[in-house]
């Protein structure tokens, strides 16, 4: 094969891949209804249960990225005409609401500046206005770095019979996400952030009211590859051919679940909120101006606006070309002025830290 570099993932993912996990994604292939793979299945149910915490029966990994996760929520919740509120506050929040028009839904967007959250009580007001199916937001915003606080916008919705959509690409593995507790009817996430695996499968749980609300459709599920009635025949007890399981990476996935509950997810939770601050307090040192708002800062993903002096664009390239470091640009309105660093699983690592800050001093130095 063709000579790859060998990088440092510094951006909004993918991140570091652990050695095992690439180990377990190269061990032989077996069948998809292999009792040996079945049984694999039922781990990274059980594995993944514990990751989300929580209790749902309909708990598994879909087949596609982060993006067939928000589109398996919303495909199967929504039939036209439904009102779904949104909160939108960067270009993930404007994704699901694009989704949920493309659904056929009458999408009622929430909108908030970008780095800033969602107000609770703005929802609440739209919720206020008239029934909704269901309120989607995104719980870490990785075009801004923004963390938006869920649990009163979970408990209002749940008051008013909305369902609440919960997008944890970002945090899940990263920050605090406690599925059950707060009140998250359908949460989904991805690999290839805070999992630290590879792109390819998108987490997703839902819950029994969920489920009750995809049974009770007047319409078929407009994706079929999607439709997660069709899919828990095989994750389920079942075990009907619904598509062939992408049978490597979900190797990888049990081998990065297992790393995440051997070191434990308060434990890991801690290692990102500290090198995220260190992360965070070193680029205010070096005259970069952090995006998100104090209080709602994410330690996995920062978007900094960099120092006046710096061409955006050639010490990024310099950072590549000379460090072997990956950091990712601004993306929407911070597109040129901002860079997003990712501080995910197996790239949030002290040594690793250093590494990326002596990297960047060098690149960002103002010439006299
Ligand atoms: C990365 C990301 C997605 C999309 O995931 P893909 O794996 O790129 O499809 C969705 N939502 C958020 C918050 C993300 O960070």
């Amino acid at each position: 094969m063709r000579d790859l570099p060998k990088r440092m993932l510094f951006g909004p993912g993918p991140s570091d891949v652990a050695p095992s996990v690439f180990e377990a994604i190269s061990r032989p292939i077996i069948g998809h209804l292999d009792p040996a793979f079945v049984a694999l299945l039922d781990e990274i149910g059980g594995m993944l249960r514990q990751v989300f915490r929580t209790q749902n029966e309909v708990t598994f990994a879909a087949s596609g990225t982060g993006s067939a996760g928000m589109e398996m929520a919303l495909v199967n919740l929504l039939e036209p005409s439904d009102r779904a509120i949104v909160g939108v506050a960067g270009v993930f929040g404007e994704r699901l609401a694009e989704i949920a028009r493309r659904c056929g839904a009458e999408v009622t967007e929430v909108r908030a500046e970008w780095g800033f959250p969602v107000p609770a009580d703005a929802v609440a007001a739209e919720l206020d206005r008239g029934p909704a199916k269901l309120v989607a937001i995104v719980h870490a915003e990785t075009s801004t770095g923004m963390r938006q606080p869920i649990t009163e916008i979970a408990r209002l919705a749940r008051e008013r019979g909305a369902l609440v959509v919960v997008d944890a690409v970002t945090s899940l593995a990263g920050i605090p996400l406690l599925v059950d507790e707060w009140g998250i009817d359908v949460c989904y996430s991805g690999t290839q952030k805070c999992l630290s695996v590879p792109p390819g499968l998108a987490p997703v749980t839902f819950s029994p009211l969920a489920m009750d609300a995809v049974r009770a459709r007047g319409t078929p599920v407009r994706s079929w590859y999607l439709d997660v009635a069709l899919i828990t025949r095989y994750w389920g007890a079942e075990r009907v051919y619904h598509h062939t399981a992408p049978i490597s990476m979900l190797y990888g996935l049990h081998e990065g679940l297992r790393l995440v509950l051997e070191e434990g997810l308060e434990a890991r939770w801690a290692r990102h909120a500290s090198l995220g601050l260190q992360l965070q307090n070193a680029l205010e040192d070096l005259g970069f101006r952090l995006l998100a708002a104090n209080g709602y800062r994410l330690p996995q993903l920062t978007a900094a606006a960099l120092p006046a002096h710096v061409d955006e664009r050639a010490a990024r390239t310099r950072l590549l070309d000379e460090f072997d470091i990956e950091v990712g640009g601004g993306l929407g309105e911070f597109a040129g002025r901002a860079w997003r660093i990712g501080l995910m699983g197996e790239s949030c690592r002290e040594n690793k830290l250093d590494r990326l800050l002596d990297a960047i001093r060098v690149v960002t130095e103002a010439k006299e």
